[in-house]
């Protein structure tokens, strides 16, 4: 695996690589197999795979974890090489931004409003699709992988690359979670021991409504606060828990096929996001349907959801 750090480095690099397509796969570092999973996809389906590793200062708020983002570059190019990298390219922020960089991307939508957009503030998208546009622009893609963990992040990249790069072909990935459920992400690193068994809440209660959808709960707003009350009986503090629809995010008034339930809550300081396709739970469809793992529903919900049937 060649790996690059500046521009030029990265020019040499893709002027070397092997015939086929060239397939990306973007990442802040601190890899796990949700990452690995990606560039797996990415080997399966081009002929050369470049992944970056680049901790974007842009989509971090004041106040958030820029500074403390795990960073693990040595162990993650041994992970990327072994599974069969061909390129990492990792800049630093002055390659990404040199001196003089005037240019912020956005995409002016709903997408960007709401939930995440919401919660961290509207510079967080605008510095996602800055970034993977500068990325986009660098390494001149043919096909780009994103992960559907960052199912908002993936509906505002998608939105970006077809206005602005439409050669670039992006597909998602769906969610890699441990054995409870859990959806892999960098910040699991931040969780205490008893945290992380309460992280086990988030997929327990996206796997309960979804099962409550299926038996015919169809009323958004009760299944909101089914999930809400569930959240905060399993000890997370939510930041939100909505139902919308997966293409638009718009808020829907009915169940349907592409309803998604979406999640961020906090644990002590760490802020962890997951969602979950309502009648298509594809993942945690298994985790559903074992009695150990299901989440109890109060009686109240309980009463609610048979009353829908
Ligand atoms: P990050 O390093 O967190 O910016 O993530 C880089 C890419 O990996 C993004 O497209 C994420 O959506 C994807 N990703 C992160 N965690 C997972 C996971 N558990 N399963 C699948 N993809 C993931």
């Amino acid at each position: 695996m060649i790996v690059a750090r500046s521009t030029e480095e990265l020019g040499l690099a893709l002027g070397a690589r092997a015939s086929g397509k060239v397939a990306f796969v973007p990442t802040m570092g601190a890899l796990h197999q949700g990452h690995l999973r990606l560039v797996e996809t990415a080997c399966g389906e081009a002929g050369t795979v470049i992944a970056s590793i680049f901790v974007n200062p842009t989509q971090f708020a004041p106040g958030e974890d820029y500074d403390r983002y795990p960073r693990s570059e040595e162990a993650d190019a041994a992970l990327l090489a072994q599974g069969g990298c061909d390129i990492l390219f990792a800049p630093s922020p002055e390659v990404i931004y040199p001196d003089g960089f005037l240019t912020t991307v956005s995409v002016a939508s709903d997408l960007t409003g709401v939930l995440c957009g919401a919660g961290r503030g509207p510079g967080h998208f605008a510095g996602v699709c800055t970034v993977v546009a500068r990325l986009f622009a660098l390494v001149s893609p043919d096909i780009s992988y994103f992960g559907e963990k960052d199912w908002q992040q993936l509906a505002v990249v998608r939105a970006m690359a077809s206005d602005l790069f439409p050669s670039v072909e992006v597909r998602s990935v769906p969610t890699v979670r441990d054995l409870d459920g859990v959806a892999l992400s960098s910040r699991n690193a931040y969780l205490s021991t008893a945290e992380r068994q309460r992280a086990a809440s988030i997929p327990m209660t996206l796997a309960e409504l979804s099962r409550l959808a299926a038996v015919g709960e169809h009323d958004p707003s009760e299944l909101q606060e089914h999930g809400r009350e569930l959240a905060r009986e399993g000890g997370l503090e939510l930041e939100y828990l909505e139902i919308r629809d997966e293409r638009t995010l718009s808020a829907q008034s009915m169940i349907d096929s592409q309803s998604r339930a979406f999640i961020a809550a906090r644990l002590g300081g760490t802020r962890l996001i997951d969602n979950l396709s309502l009648l298509n739970p594809a993942g945690l469809d298994d985790f559903k349907h074992s009695d150990d793992n299901r989440a109890e529903m109060p009686a109240a919900t309980r009463q609610q959801a048979t009353t829908h049937i």
